[in-house]
């Protein structure tokens, strides 16, 4: 039962073939059994889970239907679900319990969706190995010896194990997408703005944004339905309708253009990568895409952008823990200063402080028009760029990341290594365009994902070509060995 899609398991459902329940408790043991080599859950919510299914059973019993209705999930440990730990794999949220429901956490229970537990994650979501949790670094199913890339690590490991069929992530610079490809999953990443971040616990809140990870874009479709939509509680929230994005994945790719930008196949790019990536286009020609080169020339100015306008907001979003209010307190303060200099410095992990302390300095009176409104400037070039190829193009595809998995500890000492692995995925959050990896093949036995970018609100697009890709190919089913 545990290699069944969200699809299959909506069929089953209806069918009658198995029971929500019965399928959960499957799910939970599985979990129990297998998750220890992987660490991809924080906390699991057993009994929530089992009451979600039996009332899932009843509604299908009454005669009600919908994909989600009994599916069950996890959501990565950033999504606020009420009296249930909400730890950000931070120290400092360890001990807290959030009073509320995200949006998206509430939308899916509403759908009857199942929620599993909360999955392990960077701490604060920043990262792309899952090292920097708190909880421990999350393992990847493909080789226990390496990362599942981060920073929904544990949504990826997870899902990529067959403990459940899909789960919650966010996306901030990549950390839907980069797990998915080194995972050999589908992640989607929104346009910025069409899934709520109304208690989704903020990185850089002009960057992030909650999307699906599963294995298939058939599924990645069911589950942006149940997230996606217009909340009055988020000001950055669209109001525009949501398609009906499992309609649109049979669409034709005759006479799709996709652009392939000249810049990603740079030095940096492993050649067997390259190699993977030219084959997906191959294949997509074959159902009737159109290829053509293009270019985007402000690319190489991304990182470096990104990096200093992520940790200048998460230096400002995270100001506000400060042993007062929220989670973790230092023992015994002497006085204020000592509370908050104590608490958020034992509080914190390096990497968040190493963040916040390159925050506020390209912040600070002097340096802001240096580093961060330039950044701002790079920003709306790059934007720029993307809307110039639009006009030629339906679609940019390419790597999602520059390499595969990389071994547990290899980059640890050097933080700007694992910074550059995010050269292809952060510029649709800097643009705000939605983004998806699809598995394309394996290189040393690690999966590799291929990288499609659309325009604004064009998710049912990224959708259809993806499934069209996967009725055509078989990597997205390929299963890690012992899972
Ligand atoms: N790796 C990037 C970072 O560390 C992206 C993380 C994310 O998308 N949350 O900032």
């Amino acid at each position: 039962m545990h290699q069944l899609t969200l699809a299959e398991i909506a069929r089953g459902l209806a069918d009658k073939k198995f029971s929500s329940e019965e399928l959960t408790k499957v799910l939970l043991a599985r979990i129990a059994q297998l998750d220890p080599q992987l660490n991809s859950f924080i906390s699991l919510t057993e009994d929530l889970a089992l009451q979600q299914a039996k009332a899932a059973d009843v509604r299908r019993a009454n005669g009600e239907s919908g994909a989600l209705l009994g599916a069950p999930i996890a959501h990565k440990d950033l999504f606020c679900t009420q009296g249930i730990r909400t730890s950000c794999g931070s120290k400092m949220l360890d001990n807290f319990k959030a009073p509320y429901d995200a949006t998206v956490v509430a939308k899916l229970a509403a759908a009857g969706a199942v929620t599993l537990g909360k999955t392990n994650m960077d701490e604060f979501a920043m990262g792309s190995a899952n090292e920097s949790s708190y909880y421990g670094a999350v393992k990847n199913p493909w080789n226990l010896e390496h990362v599942p890339g981060g920073s929904s690590g544990g949504s990826a490991a997870a899902v990529a194990a067959r403990l459940l069929p899909a789960a919650t992530g966010t996306d901030t610079g990549g950390s839907i997408r980069q797990p998915a490809a080194l995972t050999n999953l589908t992640g989607l990443k929104p346009t910025y703005g069409r899934v709520s971040r109304w208690g989704m616990i903020a990185y850089a809140s002009s960057l992030d944004q909650g999307g699906p990870l599963a294995r298939t874009a058939e599924d990645c479709a069911i589950l942006l339905q149940g997230m996606a939509g217009f909340d009055p509680q988020d000001s950055t929230s669209i109001d525009e309708p949501v398609p009906d994005y499992s309609a649109s994945l049979n669409g034709s790719l005759q006479g799709l253009r996709i652009g392939v930008p000249k810049e990603y196949f740079s030095a940096g790019l492993d050649p067997r990568i390259a190699e993977l990536i030219h084959n997906s286009v191959k294949e997509l020609e074959k159902l009737g895409a159109v290829v053509k080169e293009i270019s985007l020339p402000n690319m190489q100015h991304a990182i470096p952008a990104y990096y200093v306008i992520a940790p200048a907001e998460a230096s400002s979003n995270l100001s506000r823990f400060d042993g007062v209010r929220f989670g973790y307190r230092c023992e015994d303060p002497k006085d204020l200063t000592d509370l908050y200099k104590r608490s958020r410095g034992e509080g914190f992990g390096p990497e968040v402080q190493r963040r916040i302390m390159v925050g506020a300095y390209a912040l600070s009176a002097g340096y802001y028009d240096a580093y961060y409104l330039k950044a701002q400037k790079i920003r709306r070039l790059i934007k720029n760029d993307f809307m110039a190829a639009f006009n030629e193009v339906d679609i940019i595809l390419g790597p999602t990341t520059p390499n595969p998995a990389w071994k547990l500890g290899a980059k640890n000492s050097d933080p700007v290594a694992a910074y550059l692995e995010d050269v292809y995925t952060i510029t649709a959050n800097l643009a705000g365009l939605p983004g998806l990896s699809m598995p394309a093949g394996f290189v040393d036995g690690l999966p590799v994902g291929v990288q499609l970018l659309a325009p604004y609100f064009q998710e049912g697009r990224l959708l259809n070509v993806a499934h069209q890709y996967q009725l055509n190919t078989d990597w997205h089913t390929r299963t890690p060995t012992g899972f």
